[in-house]
């Protein structure tokens, strides 16, 4: 008799490269053998698991269920025209979206998923949760890389998506969008481009090696170290000292850091010392601070102006002590034009 292994190897077999949903595989296996099988794959990253929904009254489902998909060593992906553009965050210059979603499902609301659902990119929150990798983002940047390099300073990774995304339900990195971002720096160090990212989860310890050039920026957004907050705002992403912990880990073999502290809460949000923040991360090489915008809770705290210049000035303070060059954003108080150029410079 078959074991969840042996069905686990021939529908490995039978539907490599390709997907299936799970009501097509229950007409052929017996329920219980099969989400059996499907774990043993799941678990080894040699499926990817697209539930639909993400979400069961508003908790992450990891059961599986007849609608959902199943992907054999390959991912759900869609096709761009374009790739690399120009961004409008005044810190940053070019910039590429690979992924269009994020599991991390913020709930500050996401700027990102908000715009998505404008452009009817995704239809809602649960569709946005479900990540989807842009196929021919690799050709693209064959084609782009050249009509763009003499104006490039830099690429950012990434404004629109999270490119190390965490894989709650399997608490680890999603391991093809980390393997795309990966080849992706890859790329664009072998052009001579340096990279800026940005993640609110782990980075991989593979960015350490030779062919990860030594000029790019690895930055974590950090805006709290409280655990509610992080439950009720960042419900999908690592805990904060995970994001930190793998963070030191490239800094302590000599990579360039950064931390991003926005969009920062105030205190009818979440009660919080900002110094206790700023230490846990005062071993960054830059630091980027801004106010929490677009939440009419924000809006609520009286002393609003008051509060962010008093947290602005703690962070430059905090900068100017430890010689940190840092960056406050646009539509926060102290914002000047002149720190706006800090991934341009070299460190
Ligand atoms: S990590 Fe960024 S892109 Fe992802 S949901 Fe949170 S705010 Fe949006």
């Amino acid at each position: 008799m078959d074991t969840p292994k042996d069905v686990a190897e021939k529908l490995q077999k039978r539907y490599q490269g390709g997907s299936v949903r799970v009501s097509i595989l229950l007409d052929e296996v017996d329920s219980t053998m099969l989400f059996d099988a499907l774990r043993i794959l799941e678990l080894h990253a040699k499926i990817y698991i697209q539930r639909i929904p993400v979400l069961q009254e508003r908790k992450l489902r990891t059961d599986l269920q007849s609608s959902d998909f199943v992907y054999f060593d390959s991912f759900p992906s869609i096709r761009r025209r374009t790739l690399l553009y120009r961004t409008a965050v005044e810190y940053g210059d070019f910039t590429i979206n690979h992924v269009l979603g994020c599991a991390h499902g913020c709930t500050y609301p996401c700027y990102a998923m908000n715009i998505s659902k404008r452009y009817g990119r995704v239809e809602n929150y649960d569709d946005w949760m479900r990540p989807r990798l842009v196929e021919n983002a690799l050709d693209l940047l064959r084609t782009e890389i050249p009509k763009y390099q003499s104006e490039m300073g830099f690429v950012h990774l990434s404004f629109m998506t999270d490119p190390f995304m965490y894989d709650p339900v399997n608490s680890r990195n999603n391991p093809w969008i980390e393997n795309r971002t990966l080849k992706i720096i890859r790329k664009l160090n072998s052009h001579g481009i340096k990279c800026t990212v940005l993640t609110k989860s782990k980075y991989p310890v593979v960015l350490t090696e030779q062919e990860y050039s030594k000029e790019n920026e690895y930055g974590i957004t950090l805006v709290s170290l409280d655990t509610e907050f992080h439950s009720k705002y960042e419900p999908f992403s690592p805990p904060a000292s995970e994001r930190i912990d793998a963070l030191r880990a490239l800094h302590e073999a000599g990579l360039r850091t950064w931390a991003s502290l926005e969009p920062f809460p105030t205190p009818n949000i979440v009660q919080q010392n900002l110094q206790e923040i700023l230490d846990s991360v005062g071993f960054v090489d830059k630091i980027v601070f801004g106010k929490w915008n677009y939440s009419s809770l924000v809006n609520e705290f009286i002393n609003l102006e008051a509060f962010y210049t008093d947290c602005s000035d703690e962070v430059i303070g905090f900068a100017k002590s430890k010689g940190i060059p840092y960056h406050i954003k646009k539509k926060t108080p102290r914002n000047t034009k002149e720190t706006q150029s800090l991934f341009h410079e070299l460190a």
